[in-house]
């Protein structure tokens, strides 16, 4: 057994001994009644023939009158008894009833003799009283042996068990012997002004003289800020690894505790063992959960939080002169930290890790695809400019996925098929069965061609990656589009052409089968026309109402004096109406102009329920002049 084993064998014995003693302190188990309560139902048990039940001590002294009771057995020092009686009452047949005798009802052994009653008095079994004696020594005793043996031990055991009640103030933080955390800093991509900024600190903490010469002040804390996944652990790691100093790392939730002081243990502990192994590296990560704004949390203040926040500012102050502990702290909500947190001499340099680029994204796929077996059709620049938004972990994620589907297809390399089916997948979701339904698959290959015809004829809107029948997530077809690289400003013309394109798919069924066949499959569409329109008229003055913001971005009225609010809502939506309207017109010009190619291309697409971006523009090219787009 190892001592972990013997710790949690401990614990145990030591919660069970907390909850005999607590009962038995509030008398809720008594054990001497225990036994003898045992005691009886046995012989009751043992004489299961006849049957048996209660009797008050006056009827039994009645009984005993008439001369029914045959036999008493005496229990627990008088206090029970089993009667053997039989009377007219109970048909004559013999029965055990057991008696409760009051205290002080000292004559009944004379009246037993009086009457001539056979009768017992059993005296408490001598194990009992070894049992009462254990009971009330054996569990003290685990209790006091497992208190010595934890405070003897909790040195041995800090570090790496923050679960032992002993240990509860000791540092979850797991420390690193070597410093070798295992990445460098050639294993980030895309995030070149994060690790610039790092190289410094590598140099600062490999030799530090070279800068306290010089009076130079070396930051104690530095702020990564950004969205999930974006490499921010990562650079923390690397930049351990560079500098050969320890890493110790720990997530801010940890210090999030029920009982006061416990968070703020956790952080003096761990800056104490910081401060014994300088030079080295202290990452909180999510440190929102403890550096919340004091004060602002759910039902006004809380003192666990703040008085852990307390500890951190303490500490982080308590270095005066920076002797290598340098904190980095991970969030991708700055705007909620306490504003002392963000004090000089605190995490007074910040660090913004963004998502990356394209740049960026062909620079983290090329990491990662460094160890698997990629065919050569597989282009990682395309792949990139397929993901814009997608984060470094999705991307590690993408190419992961990608591996594991070629495992399952049992192929020795990662083939463009399975590259884009994972990102497909993570895109849009889960491929389901295309159906067999032939009327409504026409419908919807339709529907798709719609709109990637408006698409590709729209001089503003983004190119036809591909359109498929496969359905995915809640989709039956999907038409996808390569998305914009910056979409941070959008034109008006831009906004314009995703709502005709949008409405595209809906048009094309009216138009080939008619109003009445038209399906509610559209209708995901028209929330979406619906809501760019309405931003359009009510955020980004992009109607004929002007530049006002009436609403705010959560769709909340602002307030504007002069007319009502009713008369407002009405012109918003004869707004949104018309945007919608125009656009619509639009779109069916398009799709009649362009019958014959749809007619086609649908043709082709229920043959082969795939056709990518590439494909589709040779077809369009034979009948229609494309616009170039950027
Ligand atoms: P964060 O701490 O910002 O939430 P992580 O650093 O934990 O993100 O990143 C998670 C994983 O995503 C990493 O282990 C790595 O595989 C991948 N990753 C994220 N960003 C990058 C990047 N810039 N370069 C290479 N890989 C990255
Ligand atoms: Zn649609």
């Amino acid at each position: 057994m190892d001592r972990n084993t013997i710790q949690k064998i401990l614990i145990g014995l030591f919660l069970i001994a907390c909850i005999f003693i607590g009962l038995k302190t509030f008398n809720i188990i008594g054990f001497n009644e225990f036994t003898e309560a045992q005691t009886v139902s046995n012989t009751v048990d043992l004489n299961a023939n006849v049957s048996s039940s209660r009797m008050t001590y006056g009827r039994f002294l009645e009984y005993l009158e008439m001369g029914w009771i045959k036999q008493v057995d005496l229990y627990d020092n008088s206090r029970n008894a089993i009667v053997q009686a039989s009377s007219p009452e109970l048909g004559n047949r013999p029965q055990l009833i057991r008696v409760e005798i009051p205290v002080g009802a000292s004559q009944l052994i004379q009246k037993l003799k009086e009457y001539n009653i056979d009768f017992d008095a059993h005296p408490i079994p001598r194990k009992s009283i070894f049992f009462t004696i254990a009971s009330n020594l054996i569990l003290p005793l685990i209790f006091i042996a497992s208190l010595i043996f934890f405070f003897q031990n909790s040195e041995n055991f800090s570090g790496n068990s923050g679960s032992s009640p002993m240990n509860l103030g000791k540092s979850p933080a797991r420390f690193d012997q070597r410093p070798d955390t295992g990445i460098s800093f050639n294993d980030i991509a895309g995030i070149d002004e994060a690790k610039a900024e790092f190289e410094e600190i590598v140099s600062f903490l490999k030799e530090p003289e070279r800068y306290t010469l010089v009076g130079a002040k070396i930051p104690k804390g530095v702020l990564l800020v950004g969205p999930p996944g974006t490499g921010k652990t990562l650079l923390a790691k690397a930049i351990a690894n560079e500098a050969n100093v320890p890493f110790y790392s720990v997530a801010g939730s940890e210090f999030v505790e029920m009982f006061i002081g416990i968070g703020a243990a956790r952080i003096r502990d761990l800056f104490k063992k910081a401060s014994e192994n300088t030079p080295c590296i202290v990452f909180i990560d999510e440190i929102d959960a403890v550096g919340r704004e004091r004060g602002a949390g759910i039902g006004g203040g809380n003192d666990e939080r703040e008085q852990t926040l307390n500890q951190l500012l303490t500490e982080m102050d308590g270095f005066k002169e920076n002797k290598g502990v340098i904190v980095v702290g991970a969030t991708n909500r700055v705007d909620i930290l306490d504003a002392a947190l963000l004090r000089p001499g605190r995490f007074d340099r910040q660090i913004t890790v963004n998502l990356p680029d394209r740049l960026g994204r062909i620079g983290i796929l090329k990491v990662h695809a460094k160890n698997k077996p990629f065919d050569k059709d597989v282009s990682l620049v395309q792949l990139a400019n397929r993901t814009p938004g997608f984060s470094g972990a999705d991307l590690a994620n993408l190419l992961n996925e990608a591996a594991i589907l070629a495992t399952r297809y049992k192929k020795k390399t990662i083939t463009k098929n399975e590259v884009n089916e994972a990102a497909d997948r993570i895109i849009g979701g889960i491929a389901g069965t295309t159906m067999e339904d032939t009327k409504n698959k026409k419908l919807i290959a339709y529907h798709e061609v719609g709109h990637a015809i408006v698409g590709s004829v729209l001089e503003n809107h983004d190119e036809v990656e591909k359109i498929t029948l496969i359905p995915r997530g809640g989709a039956k077809g999907l038409t996808w589009f390569t998305p914009e690289e910056d979409q941070t400003l959008v034109s008006r013309s831009q906004l314009l052409a995703r709502i005709i394109t949008t409405l595209g798919g809906r048009v094309t069924e009216q138009v080939v089968f008619g109003d009445p066949e038209v399906t509610t499959g559209a209708s995901n569409d028209l929330q979406q026309v619906t809501n760019i329109a309405r931003q359009m008229v009510t955020r980004y003055g992009m109607s004929n109402i002007g530049p006002i913001a009436l609403e705010d971005e959560n769709n909340e009225q602002m307030f504007l004096g002069g007319e009502s609010n009713e008369a407002i809502a009405d012109r918003i939506d004869t707004e949104v109406c018309k945007i919608i309207n125009h656009c619509e017109q639009i779109a069916t010009e398009i799709i009649l102009d362009n019958r014959v190619i749809i007619d086609l291309i649908v043709e082709k697409l229920l043959d082969e329920e795939t056709i990518n971006g590439d494909e589709f523009r040779q077809l369009v090219k034979n009948y229609t002049v494309l616009p170039t787009k950027n």
